[in-house]
């Protein structure tokens, strides 16, 4: 069971998890919990005025130990606040010391950030843990650094299974074995050596994929704060509708192109061992949510959600010269991959290369390696639209649809037919929500579909 940052974010939210575990302890639980809600933003913030030597770092540490402290004591009553309270004191001034380097060094390495951003499961596991003793369900919080041994991609590290596997065999299964829920720390973990290292944001959902696989675990369930996987984000379109099912594929998809509830490297561990994923609602625990299943597919060909994702550059290289030449998009594709940097969206012509970025970080680097091979162009901020589904290339009339229905949308680019379970397209940033409504409404409103 992983508990979202949401799920966790006060003490009277923390209590219902704890009752929530403590109703299904008889199959066995092992949590996994983020940070408290806006707590890993607060400390990057803090990094981040630390490195601009703006001592206003200070009050982002007060504003951790406070915002601790308050659900410590509203929590816990008495002599077992003394732990709590001593483990949150360590961490604050591990956090301080953490501040101070960066604001004397006046540097930031992303190996500097991910042991100061994953201060906040450090906490929140032992917050949690204890939240289960008070409500006589004997629990222990587990650091996930012990447990989850990834590679030194500081930042969006990765597991390394086989390591993580005996670790989980060895700080993890005894536990549950005993009867005692392990509360491990999702988000972080380390390499090797046990250096820390995060496995981005968003990243307890992966921890709980990981740790599910690793286990194994008969189901892995992602507890957040709506009724499971919608049609679109509930945030930006009121009228979303639960998946009651979804397909591993489909997921995926959805995940990488934004929608926010799953962090896009969940499924793969999961779909791997063949374990089924489940997204509830903490606020509403008795509704069904989404069961992410390897099977399916077989289903109707139709569009299922609607994904979107801002803050994308498109770059485009022409080269006239180039026509039918070959080896042109090796060579584009080779300054990418030097400047490491993922491309999401292809699309080409006789003479032109269209890509997107998500990251803009390298696109300076990149366009100036690019101009070597031809004329580059860079266009944003601009968002990807998704439609995800099953069936596409079966389905007749479907791109007729999704367009007629953008008509008074500008789309910069599209890509279709690398798959059958998404048409993905590019308009301006500021068109979103208006691309995606309208979609939406095309597909999953007024009892059409
Ligand atoms: P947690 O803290 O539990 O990890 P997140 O904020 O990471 O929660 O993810 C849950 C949020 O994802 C929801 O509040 C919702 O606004 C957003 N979201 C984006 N797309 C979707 C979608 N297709 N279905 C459900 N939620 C979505
Ligand atoms: N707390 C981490 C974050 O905000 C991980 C997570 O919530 O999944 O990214
Ligand atoms: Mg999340």
């Amino acid at each position: 069971m992983k508990f979202g940052g949401t799920s966790v974010g006060s003490a009277e939210r923390i209590r219902s998890v704890a009752e929530l575990v403590r109703e299904r302890r008889a199959r066995r639980v092992v949590a996994v919990v983020s940070a408290l809600g806006g707590v890993t933003d607060l400390l990057i913030r803090g990094a981040r005025l630390a490195l601009a030597r703006d001592a206003a770092w200070e009050g982002v540490a007060r504003e951790v130990f406070s915002r601790h402290h308050a659900v410590v004591t509203t929590l816990v009553d008495g002599r077992r606040q003394d732990p709590l309270l001593a483990h949150l004191d360590a961490l604050v001034t591990e956090l301080r010391s953490l501040y101070t380097g960066v604001y004397n060094l006046e540097e930031l390495t992303l190996r500097t950030l991910d042991a100061i951003s994953g201060i906040g499961e450090r906490v929140s596991s032992v917050i949690v843990a204890a939240a289960l003793e008070a409500g006589d369900v004997p629990a222990s919080a587990v650091d996930a650094r012990r447990v989850v041994v990834t590679d030194e991609s500081f930042g969006r590290a990765q597991p390394l299974m086989a390591e993580t596997e005996a670790r989980v065999r060895d700080e993890v299964v005894p536990l549950v074995e005993r009867g005692v829920v392990p509360v491990v720390c999702g988000y972080i973990g380390a390499t090797r050596t046990g250096v820390a290292t995060t496995l981005g944001r968003g990243g307890s959902d992966f921890t709980a994929s990981i740790v599910g696989a690793l286990l194994p675990a008969e189901e892995i369930q992602i507890w957040t704060d709506v009724d499971g996987m919608m049609t679109v984000d509930p945030r930006v379109v009121p009228g979303a509708k639960v998946i009651p099912e979804v397909s591993f594929a489909e997921a995926a998809e959805l995940a990488y192109f934004g929608a926010k509830v799953l962090h896009p490297a969940t499924i793969k561990p999961a779909v791997e061992r063949g374990i089924p994923v489940r997204v509830l609602n903490t606020l509403n625990p008795s509704a069904p949510g989404t069961l992410i299943a390897a099977a399916s597919g077989d289903g109707p060909a139709e569009p299922r959600a609607i994904a979107f994702k801002k803050g994308i550059t498109v770059v485009l290289i022409s080269q006239p010269r180039m026509l039918m030449a070959y080896g042109f998009v090796a060579r584009v594709f080779e300054v990418f991959d030097r400047h490491r940097t993922p491309v999401d969206l292809i699309a080409t012509s006789e003479v032109s290369i269209s890509l997107t970025v998500d990251d803009p970080e390298t696109v300076p680097a990149v366009r100036t390696d690019l101009a070597a091979l031809g004329e580059v162009q860079v266009l944003g901020p601009m968002a990807i639209i998704s439609v995800v589904g099953r069936g596409f290339l079966r389905r007749a009339g479907l791109a007729a649809r999704i367009f007629a229905s953008l008509r008074e949308v500008n789309v910069v680019m599209i890509s279709f037919g690398a798959s059958d379970v998404n048409l993905s397209l590019v308009v301006a940033e500021d068109q979103a929500e208006k691309a995606v409504r309208l979609l939406h409404h095309e597909f999953f409103e007024d009892g059409r579909g």
